[in-house]
């Protein structure tokens, strides 16, 4: 009986050593091949049902539709022999088999491994206290809206990706990454009426236009990274992912910066997204931590891609957000900017994650699919869809404008 015992405890203990054998395998075939990313803090918060002490996210393996539908598959969760897991945006989880993981290290992207990710909880408070946007709110055609938005130049949004295609890279760290940054920083600090700076450790370029109610406490962001990545690492023009985001946004700040706001609004470039979104991650730490007022962070990320003009643009939200989506939808009517909405279809993480983890409300806009070329020497200029990247544009300034209160009574 007592040999019996024993013979089930070693047999226990064996089955527990192999799990933990074969994890540690897998996360070790992790840090020496080339793949990106852990952001595991999502695991300690709204992910700890699954009771898991790996979690990670698979970011940006040169995603293409095939890795995202074929190699991530929902229905592998719980399946043995299984030990990476991949938390997406929603509260849905992925688990990657080892097999999978391989031919993703294969794709030889960039390394990251983060473990002090691990460590950082969502904070069980929102920091946010303006009220969401409800249906009643902003259903007005607003004709100085509409005058603003028609602003939005294709030409500017052409000549600032080619400005930073042109950097050959802007992987973090690198010094075109830096001469990117030098580059933005010039640009913000070129527009009237913007107080422009180099925020944070990481080399995030944000540009405030302040509110002109000064007794507000409301901030707006919009923002997109400006690093870019590449199979080889050293040629990197990422036109699509993310050169026209940053594009986007300086375009944003060039036209509202002429207008005036009760709120505040940030422009945000963000760097180091690639790797672990490092900037956003940092801002947004401490964002929260002195309880910053940010009732919506926009982010354009890989969001200007469509090769057949299809018009077809994914809005991804949260439940926090949903009141935001809502009225997204209203204004691509109200404005006339007739993208075909969708909703949620993509999962990837970009900066907007990095507020969602913190309870912060944020919507991102994705294009239907991400250039086959996205994250490799290939994903240049030519691949941006102008129009496209102009309604998506006029989309984001719509809602920032109506919620950050634009003002009527200055004159132009
Ligand atoms: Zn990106």
């Amino acid at each position: 009986m007592k040999i019996s015992l024993n013979l089930k405890i070693i047999a226990i203990l064996l089955v527990i050593i192999f799990i933990i054998g074969s994890t540690i395998a897998s996360i070790g075939e992790f840090e020496k091949g080339k793949t990106a990313i852990i952001s595991s803090y999502k695991c300690d918060s709204g992910y700890s049902q699954l009771k898991s002490s790996y979690c990670a996210s698979i970011s940006k393996p040169n995603f293409n539709e095939k890795l995202d539908t074929n190699i991530i598959k929902p229905e592998l969760i719980d399946k043995p022999g299984i030990n990476i897991l991949k938390p997406d945006l929603r509260a849905i989880s992925y688990l990657i088999t080892k097999s999978d993981l391989k031919n993703i290290i294969s794709r030889n992207i960039s390394k990251f491994w983060d473990p002090a990710f691990r460590s950082q909880a969502k904070p069980s408070t929102s920091h946010y206290q303006y009220p969401s946007a409800t249906p009643q709110q902003g259903l007005t055609y607003d004709p100085l809206i509409a005058t603003m938005i028609s602003q939005i130049d294709e030409s500017e949004i052409y000549q600032t990706t080619y400005d930073l295609q042109n950097f050959t890279t802007r992987a973090y760290p690198s010094s075109g990454n830096t001469q990117a940054a030098t580059y933005l920083y010039n640009r913000l600090t070129s527009i009237p009426g913007l107080q422009t700076e180099y925020q944070g450790t990481k080399n995030n370029v944000i540009a405030t236009l302040p509110g002109k109610n000064t007794s507000s406490d409301v901030i707006f962001i919009v923002g997109a990274h400006y690093d870019s990545t590449s199979s080889v690492l050293a040629l990197a023009p990422g036109a699509t992912d993310n050169g026209c985001g940053v594009a986007i946004v300086l375009e944003l700040a060039r036209i509202m910066s002429q207008y005036e706001f009760n709120n505040t609004i940030k422009f945000a470039l963000w760097n180091g997204e690639e790797t672990g979104h490092v900037g956003s991650e940092e801002f947004v730490t401490n964002a929260a931590a002195n309880s910053l007022n940010i009732p919506l962070y926009f982010n354009y990320d890989s969001s200007t891609y469509d090769p057949n003009n299809r018009y077809v643009l994914d809005i991804m939200y949260n439940d926090e957000s949903a009141s935001f989506a809502e009225l997204l939808t209203k204004y691509n009517s109200l404005y006339h900017i007739n993208f075909n909405l969708t909703y949620n279809v993509h999962t990837c993480g970009s900066d907007h994650s990095c507020f969602w983890a913190y309870g912060y409300p944020a919507i991102m806009t994705h294009a239907q699919t991400h250039a086959p070329e996205a994250h490799s020497p290939n994903d240049t200029i030519n691949l941006v869809s102008l129009n496209y990247a102009k309604k998506n544009g006029q989309l984001g300034m719509s809602i920032l404008a109506e919620l950050a209160e634009i003002q009527h009574t200055y004159q132009y």
